[in-house]
């Protein structure tokens, strides 16, 4: 495993052990020992450091509230801050990873790498990921060559079926990025003194919309929504009708599939004039309409929100502790700070396929016990510890599980890897 994903994986799992230590202090000395033991039995010594420094930043540094045990009322002062940190970290991990990459593929073309390729790159390869799943349940076939796109598919679609788009909201630095742009772009017509608010043309009945297509901006909206499940239509179509089951293992071994994630950083290092042009259309969507790419036009959100339908942690109004239904106001705070403008004010449990789990509704509403992510039947709400516990569960132990396993790390031959970059523009499918 390279440094830049031990460094992550030591400092997610100090995370959520010192989370147990502060929940539940037995389990957090047991997981402390099974951590040590795991780390030197598969050799991790960057993980281990990296958990030893930060256990130990935290026990001298962090605030006294942050080493005593949480209070049930904690959840709410946490959330946003929580989500802020745990995003930042996960852009800082990725952004490591692409460092350490980028110097990979510079060694590779200047001779031999000295510098290990850090597998998680393969998370930016969605599509393979999908034939590596095909060839998995179809074949029994496990790629040898980005095996770990197929962890991490495995993983965000893990997260997903336990508590909804939480991956969007809690992990993506696309997510991440885009909320950022748009509060930028926001602040700046402010102090600008511009009245320009994209959701006020966008959102607010547009009459030229109605004049020439006679649509509302509902309906707009609707449609655009509909993009990202059509390009997830196409890319699933293209996976299993495009590539018979016999196929896909001829193109697993193939030279272009061993070559994805140099085509890949080809791809965004020397851009062709139409990425350029996606991409600065994207990024202009996204500062002028909030949350504009998750919503309509990311195939992975789309996968994600369909499995999230069948997750059981959903957010759900407790009508009795509502403000609204139990003391008759017209409070609608959860539907204001909603990113995604669903109006959790009137339903019971959130069902929406937009929804991120980005729990803002929560931390937003006045009333105790009123709102949260909560299973149909047991009760009890999703606390942020226990939030934490699930991102390190399926994004950190789940690929060390399958590292331990030796699933994890690419075994395409470093001469090889040589040979592709010299040549990557005419590699054969298969
Ligand atoms: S309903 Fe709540 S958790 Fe879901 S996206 Fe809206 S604010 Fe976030
Ligand atoms: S913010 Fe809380 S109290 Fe207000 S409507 Fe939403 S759930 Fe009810």
């Amino acid at each position: 495993m390279s440094v830049t994903e031990q460094l992550a994986i030591g400092v997610a799992l100090v995370m959520g052990i010192w989370t147990l230590w502060r929940w539940v202090r037995p389990v957090g000395m047991v997981s402390t020992m099974a951590w040590a033991m795991v780390a030197m039995a598969l050799n991790l010594p960057v993980a281990l450091g990296a958990s030893v420094l930060c256990g130990g930043l935290l026990l001298r540094f962090a605030p006294d509230a942050l080493k005593q045990p949480l209070s049930p009322d904690a959840k709410v002062r946490h959330w946003n801050g929580l989500r802020g940190w745990t995003q930042a970290f996960f852009a800082a991990a990725l952004a490591a990873a692409g460092v350490q990459y980028g110097l990979h593929v510079w060694q590779l073309g200047s001779g031999a790498a000295e510098l290990a390729r850090p597998n998680v790159v393969d998370a930016f390869l969605p599509i393979a990921a999908m034939i590596q799943l095909k060839a998995w349940l179809q074949l029994g076939l496990w790629d040898s060559h980005h095996p770990a796109g197929l962890v991490m598919l495995l993983a965000a679609l893990g997260l997903s079926l336990t508590v909804k788009r939480a991956f969007c909201g809690w992990v993506c630095p696309m997510g991440g990025f885009g909320e950022q742009l748009y509060q930028w772009r926001k602040q700046a017509a402010k102090r600008l003194g511009l009245n320009w608010d994209a959701r006020a043309r966008l959102v607010q009945k547009p009459q030229w919309l109605q004049r020439t297509l006679g649509w509302t901006a509902k309906g707009l909206d609707w449609a655009l929504r509909l993009v990202k499940y059509g390009l997830l239509l196409s890319l699933v179509n293209l996976v299993m009708n495009g590539m018979p089951a016999m196929m896909v293992a001829r193109y697993l071994q193939g030279m272009y599939h061993q070559a994805a994630d140099l085509k890949m950083w080809a791809m965004f290092t020397q851009p062709s004039l139409l990425i350029v042009v996606s991409l600065a259309a994207i990024l202009i969507l996204a500062a002028l309409r909030r949350n504009a790419f998750c919503r309509y036009l990311c195939p992975y959100g789309a996968m994600m929100a369909l499995v999230g339908f069948i997750s059981p942690l959903k957010v759900r109004r407790d009508t009795a502790h509502c403000l609204r239904e139990g003391k008759g106001m017209q409070c609608d705070k959860c539907h204001q700070a909603c990113p995604s403008r669903i109006a959790v004010h009137q339903v019971i449990t959130v069902q929406s396929d937009e929804c991120n789990s980005c729990q803002r509704c929560v931390a937003a509403c006045p009333a105790k016990g009123a709102l949260g992510s909560r299973l149909p039947v047991v009760p009890g709400t999703l606390k942020p510890k226990q939030m934490v516990l699930l991102l390190v569960l399926f994004l950190f132990l789940l690929p060390l599980a399958f590292h331990a396993a030796d699933l994890w790390a690419s075994n395409t031959d470093p001469m090889m890897r040589q040979m592709l970059l010299r040549s990557l523009d005419n590699l054969p499918m298969f």
